[in-house]
């Protein structure tokens, strides 16, 4: 699934292609009816054309394009979605479930092999976005933040990572590599990092992300850009379905488990869980 480093290359790319430009003509297939999620799927197609692209911004997993007349049409590509800025007579995508036409003579095509994606157009970001937690690129994430938000929870560390309402953006790749960046091992309760772990952890979110953004985000299965390129940090990754190959760092196999239903990788060596444990008992005895 596209997180934040493939979603904001895709925003990158597209700003400049597209600030300025206007729909002129909305189709969306009848065989993805839940495709767009509010208003009715005729008002959207009737609300969009005329619409002007005055920015392209990115609010976690979501591309965000601010229309003239104050309306927002918001992306989530899911699973498997990848919009496609293409010339109109360009060849057909395969598993194009939209087709937004543009007053340049290009489109933004929709292609979702799973069907999961979702668009939304709507007056008030709030509706849709109202619940995110902070952006893990923003300065308004600070290790003190990041500190009270981990206090709060006894769940595993991962499953912070992967909570939209605590931090947005992150999902399995840059949680299980920001864990191995920090040194740290999943299934950590949240609340039992030290002061220095949360530090750390914090640079290790960013670092990693920032990473990936230079790579223009990871293609492990179906993530293309907005030109159907597919990106390159799959082949720089730490842990990530690396199971079973040798620790980078230390040699030792990369190992799986299970964690809330998703598959997480990490090395046992660099990330222990018990000695930490251990570290947790001493200090809340003393
Ligand atoms: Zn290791």
């Amino acid at each position: 699934m596209p997180e934040l480093p493939e979603v904001e290359t895709i925003r990158r790319d597209l700003l400049p292609a597209l600030r300025g430009h206007a729909f002129t003509h909305a189709w969306l297939s009848p065989e993805a009816p839940r495709l767009v999620q509010a208003p009715p799927a005729a008002e959207f197609a009737r609300l969009l054309p005329g619409r002007r692209i005055e920015n392209v911004s990115r609010r976690g997993k979501h591309l965000v394009f601010h229309l003239s007349g104050g309306l927002y049409l918001v992306v989530h590509l899911r699973m498997t979605g990848a919009l496609l800025h293409r010339p109109s007579d360009a060849a057909p995508d395969r598993y194009v479930r939209a087709v937004l036409s543009l007053d340049d003579g290009s489109e933004l095509r929709f292609s979702d092999l799973r069907k999961f994606g979702a668009f939304w157009l709507v007056p008030d970001l709030s509706e849709v976005l109202g619940r995110l937690g902070p952006e893990p690129l923003d300065s308004g994430l600070t290790p003190s933040l990041l500190r009270e938000l981990t206090a709060r929870r006894r769940a595993p560390i991962k499953s912070l990572l992967l909570d939209q309402r605590a931090l947005a953006g992150l999902g399995n790749i840059y949680a299980d590599e920001a864990l191995f960046a920090a040194g740290l091992h999943p299934q950590r309760p949240a609340s039992s990092l030290s002061h220095s772990e949360v530090e750390r952890l914090h640079g290790a979110i960013r670092r990693v992300l920032l990473a990936a953004l230079e790579d223009r985000g990871a293609s492990f299965s179906d993530y293309v850009d907005a030109s159907g390129r597919e990106g390159r940090h799959q082949f720089r990754v730490q842990v990530f379905r690396r199971t079973g190959k040798p620790c980078y760092t230390c040699g030792r196999e990369i190992a799986r488990v299970k964690l809330a239903g998703r598959s997480t990788h990490f090395c046992p060596k660099c990330q222990p869980l018990e000695a930490a444990a251990a570290r947790a008992k001493r200090k809340a005895a003393s």
